[in-house]
């Protein structure tokens, strides 16, 4: 048996055809109902139960994508999309990806493809500008910013550099994490990875922020019973109700007792690209590392989370191990970044590619505009809402989601997110605070428009009952 490759011609017609095959998906992705309704296990059964011996027709395999597969696809890039975040992919970033796949290498150290890194940084040090962000974190200054796999990944990192830097002060067993009680889980399951044992979830404000003098208060208690205040997380733009914590106010803290102070903008970063939205985050000089997803609301697919930090000296420390093998020229030289000490993992794709792919092929004002829709889009929907008796918002709209009850309760409410979700026009998340149920509404995908929402509206005003 001989080695069946394809030709480069092979690869041309059926790349043609995969790319026939995605452009056609998503002109009628909105056709489709947005979530998948197969039951557990029926992909699995529609699939042979052992690999092919021979090898398949492309073709055969390309028509299994429709018969097998798309049946078992819940549609992120659908319009009536407001479920969880949004997933940032765009035509752009598709082909960027594409490209990335293309060249196929793998950047872990500048040698191993200059560009790979040289295009990493740089984008990275466009986005600084773009968000405002301080210019000391380009990776022209002290700091710098690499592309990592998720907000949890640049989290858990964050913790595992301020553990480092700690290690010789304190025994970890001792070391606590803090962040507001409404962060996201992966602070906590940071901390568990990094093995920081304790997580002290702060207590939030009427709008589910961070109260400062009770993140003082859990430090000062901690530092009394002999523990070592480690880090300290601010969130702008919480999971459950985009809630901005007092990034300054935390910092200054933190400065105060020596922590880390890590910012979570995994989603509102975004938002940063416009002037109007940058208060919401100030304060960032007293930010030691910061992380943001374009692939949440910045047009880039999964995976890609910009991280920074503000020196990047405490973070090659905790991250670099030399073996011999590893050894070259340029790394020696010290005037080139070897991105495998700015993260866990040694190889790295060349994800900067589709970054540069949607900045350029969007442009700023591109992607002001879009985010400038979503965030008027979601403060119509919310308008509507506070002026029906039957609604109640649970919290701020300072972005594009929203977050609302039925003022008959958890039943109402519960009942309402479950007959949205089966319409197969829309899909939200039902979601639960202390003070009880509620459905959040993410307005971030790129192609919902107006009338999406209003059809979101419609079945709103039709499945709810009366107050
Ligand atoms: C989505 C989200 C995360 C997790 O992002 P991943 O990249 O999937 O790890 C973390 N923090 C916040 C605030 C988020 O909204």
């Amino acid at each position: 048996m001989t080695f069946p490759d394809w030709t480069p011609d092979d690869f041309r017609r059926h790349g043609h055809q995969v790319v026939d095959w995605i452009a056609d998906y998503l002109a009628r992705v909105e056709e489709l109902p947005v979530v998948s309704r197969v039951e557990p296990g029926e992909i699995r059964a529609m699939l042979p139960p052992r690999a092919p011996e021979e090898a398949e027709a492309f073709d055969a395999i390309l028509a299994d994508l429709d018969r097998v597969i798309v049946p078992g696809v819940t549609h992120w890039q659908h319009p009536g999309w407001f479920a969880y975040f949004p997933t940032g992919a765009s035509p752009p970033s598709i082909l960027g990806d594409l490209v990335s796949s293309g060249l196929g290498v793998v950047g872990f150290l500048w040698a191993t493809s200059p560009a790979a890194t040289e295009l990493e940084s740089h984008v990275m040090d466009w986005l600084v500008d773009l968000l405002d962000l301080p210019q000391g974190w380009k990776t022209t200054g002290p700091g710098g910013g690499v592309i990592q796999m998720s907000a949890s990944d640049a989290t858990h990192l964050a913790f595992v550099v301020a553990r480092h830097r700690m290690r010789e002060t304190a025994p970890v067993e001792r070391m606590v994490v803090y962040s507001s009680r409404e962060a996201h889980s992966s602070v906590e399951k940071g901390a568990r990875v990094a093995g920081v044992p304790h997580v002290r979830p702060v207590a939030v404000d009427g709008e589910l922020a961070m109260v400062p003098a009770a993140f003082e208060a859990a430090v000062v208690a901690d530092l009394e019973a002999g523990r070592t205040p480690l880090a300290v997380v601010s969130t702008v733009g919480t999971t459950g109700t985009t809630a901005i914590d007092p990034v300054r106010a935390v910092g200054q803290i933190a400065r105060r007792h020596g922590l880390w102070h890590h910012v979570d903008a995994a989603y509102a970063g975004t938002a940063m690209v416009c002037p109007e939205f940058r208060h919401h985050q100030d304060g960032l000089e007293l930010v030691d590392s910061y992380v943001f997803n374009p692939h949440k609301w910045m047009l880039t697919n999964f995976d890609c989370s910009a991280f920074w930090v503000a020196d990047r000296r405490p973070l090659i420390e905790a991250m670099s191990i030399l073996p011999p093998y590893l050894r070259n020229a340029a790394s020696e030289s010290g005037q080139v970044i070897d991105y495998r000490d700015w993260h866990v993992p040694l190889g790295r794709r060349f994800r900067a590619l589709k970054l540069w792919f949607v900045l350029r092929s969007y442009g700023a004002e591109g992607i002001r505009a879009m985010v400038r829709r979503h965030v008027e889009l979601a403060r119509g929907l919310a308008d509507r809402l506070e002026s029906d008796p039957r609604f109640e918002l649970v919290a701020p709209v300072p972005f594009s989601l929203v977050t609302f009850r039925h003022v008959a309760g958890d039943r109402a409410t519960d009942e309402l997110a479950a007959g949205l979700n089966a319409s197969g026009d829309v899909y939200v998340t039902p979601s639960h605070l202390d003070s009880g149920s509620f459905i959040r509404v993410s307005i971030g995908q790129r192609t919902t428009e107006a009338r999406h929402v209003e059809r979101l509206w419609q079945l709103i005003d039709e499945l709810a009952p009366p107050a």
